[in-house]
Order: C-alpha cells, then structure tokens, then sequence
C-alpha cells in the first residue's frame, strides 16, 4: 500500500517532524485563550493546535467534552496562533459539526479505529471532502485494524493520511498507561511505504515525568512527529491532569530532545553504506544456513515417518531452547529476543514435519 499525501504535502505548511500540541479536551474560551498566549509567550508555537471536543472516556461520569461550543472557540486559536486546528471525530455527526467550523485536521480516536462500523461511518461522511485525516492505533495491538481504517478513509478519497500511535491497552503492565509496543508502529510503516507515523507519548506515558523519555524513543526508531497534551494548568484540566505539561513544560521537553534526520535512505554516507554491505553478505549467509537447517529438518521428519515418531518431541525441544538461550545470552542477545527466535524456527520445522507426514501418507483414511 501507497499513494497518499504526507504531512509536508497537506498544504499546511507542515516540514519535518511535526508538533501536535494543546489541551486533552477544549473546556472554556478563558482556557483556550490562556493556553494560546502561553505558547505565544514561550515562543512554543506548535504546527498544528489539538484539542478534544467530543471525549471518549472509559468509564460514564467523567468530562465527555463541551461538545459544538468548542468549536466555536478555535477561532482563539486562529486570531492568536494562526495555526491550523486539529479535533478528534468519533462519528458521523462530529464529521458534519468539524467541517461546519472549518476544523482542518481531523482525528480518529484509538476507541474508534477498533470499529470498522464506526469508522466506515466517518469515511462515508468524508465522501468528496479534501482534508487530512490521522488514524490513532486501535486500544489492542492488531495492526490490520489500524490499517484498515486508513484504508476505509482512502477509499473514500481521503488521501491525506497520517497514523497515530498512542500505544496499546494492557491492564498488567503498569509501567505506562497505555503500552508502547514499538513493534507496531514500525511494523505500520514497514507495511504501507511512506506513513507517516506521529506518537503521543502523553497517552501512551500517563504522566509528565517519562514523556521526553518516550518521546526520544519514538525519535530514535523513526517516527515522524509528536502529539504532546498541553495546558495553561495542567493539574486542574478537566481531563488527562496527570499527562498534561504547560508550554514551558512543552518547550523544555522539546529542547532536549535529539531530532534525528528521518528518511537518509537516499544519501546515506560512505561508512553507513559500507556497514549496510557487510550486513547484506551477513544476511546472505543466514539464509543459506536457514536453508541448510530445514533441510536437515526434513531429514529428521523423514526418518520420523519412518520409525512412526510424533513430530513434536517435547525432552529435545527443551533440550534445544534452554542450550541456545543461553549461549545466546552470552553472546549479548536478549533472553526474549532468543525465545522469539527460537519459538518461530521451531514452529516452521513442526510444521514442515507435519505436512511431510500428511503428504507422505495420503492412503490412509
Ligand atoms: C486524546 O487524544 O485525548 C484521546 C482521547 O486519545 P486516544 O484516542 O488515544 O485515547
Ligand atoms: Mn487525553
């Protein structure tokens, strides 16, 4: 999958890596005010201004958002910042209201994206409509949803398209709110050449103290932008308190951290092509091993359906997991990188196994 706008194609005047920022929810005109003439003031003036007008929150009772009258209010933001304005949509009626109010990003939200009815409803009510669209991650790590989403919308004709991770829902880790699990948003753009991934370590942290950490991660691996919550008052906001950080808080987070060349595919300098070449030939050889270890596998099913032996023999699968694991640990490879590792090698050779005794036993019946 290709063929879309990237964020510097938006005709927002987008370049780089881009800065969401503003409050979890819009909930006076005074805030609105006050959080603009703070960023003005800090000289923290982010590319695009974000602010909830419909929450989603998890359980009833709490701030479910000020609804139209938020909207209303963004013309703050355009007198003060003159920024474009992002908000999220979670149906169609939200997509009417947006555009009515000139809204020129819209988001969809991670309890959305995990429903394709919800978000097949939004992309019909964005049928003929030119405006950018960014897809957070579904709450569980299933990345066909989250591509689906985008997809849905681009079939609709959206072809402004961003993805945003969030991260991930998981009640027994209690390091962050929501689990960053980087393999998702690399596996994201791994799938779909030129997606732009922006993360929002405010959600994905929980509280102010770990964002730069998380934020500087999300740099390092190569995502494209960051969505940071921020508030004049970050202790009184009417939701998300504990994540929220003031525009100081915002450009002393943004200062510190280390922005990294993104792409640099097309130029890459003369030591990092030398290093890639070694890594080829490397490659190269691990295949050929890879090779030569299945065909042993192959062997060893042979003579299995020979002697009448189960496929799976769980005192040598053992006796292979624990050896290597630990030479592998002395080599400086992670226990859970060699578990995986082994887990997927194995799995292919049972499963070769089994098909050779299906494929060499086909009277049975
Ligand atoms: C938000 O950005 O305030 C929000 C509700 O996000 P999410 O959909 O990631 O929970
Ligand atoms: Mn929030």
């Amino acid at each position: 999958m290709e063929n879309h706008l990237q964020t510097k194609d938006w005709g927002l005047g987008l370049n780089g890596h881009v800065i969401i920022a503003g409050p979890c929810s819009a909930e006076t005109p005074e805030q609105i005010e006050k959080v603009c003439l703070d960023m003005k003031n800090e000289n923290m003036v982010p590319h695009i201004f974000r602010a909830g007008i419909w929450k989603p929150r998890t359980r009833p009772g709490s701030f479910e958002g000020i609804g139209e009258d938020g909207l209303k209010w963004m013309e703050i933001v355009r007198n003060h910042l003159n920024i474009p304005i992002t908000t999220e949509v979670g149906n169609a009626a939200h997509v009417e209201l947006a555009l009515k109010h000139k809204v020129d990003v819209l988001w969809i939200g991670a309890r959305t994206t995990v429903n394709p009815f919800a978000v097949q409803e939004i992309a019909d009510a964005l049928k003929g409509v030119d405006i950018p669209v960014m897809v957070k991650n579904p709450m569980n790590p299933d990345l066909q949803l989250w591509l689906g989403a985008l997809e849905r919308l681009q079939a609709v004709g959206i072809n402004k398209l961003a993805a945003i991770h969030r991260g991930f829902s998981d009640s027994y880790d209690k390091r962050f709110r929501n689990k960053p699990n980087w393999s998702m948003p690399i596996h994201l753009k791994r799938e779909w050449k030129g997606m732009e991934v922006i993360n929002d370590p405010s959600h994905i942290v929980g509280n102010r103290a770990g964002i730069l950490e998380t934020a500087q991660r999300a740099i390092n691996f190569g995502l494209d932008g960051l969505m940071i919550e921020t508030h004049h008052d970050p202790d009184n906001a009417w939701s998300d308190a504990k994540q929220q950080v003031t525009p100081a808080g915002l450009k002393q987070i943004l200062s510190q951290i280390d922005f990294k060349q993104t792409g640099g595919v097309e130029n890459p300098g003369e030591r990092l092509n030398d290093l890639r070449t070694a890594i080829d030939h490397l490659d190269d050889q691990l295949l050929d091993i890879l090779q030569e270890r299945f065909s042993l596998i192959d062997q060893i099913g042979a003579y299995k359906k020979e002697q009448n032996l189960t496929v799976f023999q769980s005192d040598r699968w053992k006796f292979v997991m624990e050896s290597r694991t630990e030479k592998g640990v002395k080599k400086n490879l992670s226990e859970k990188f060699m578990k995986e590792l082994l887990y997927c090698i194995h799995e292919e050779s049972v499963k070769r196994q089994e098909k050779q005794l299906r494929e060499a036993d086909p009277v049975k019946k």
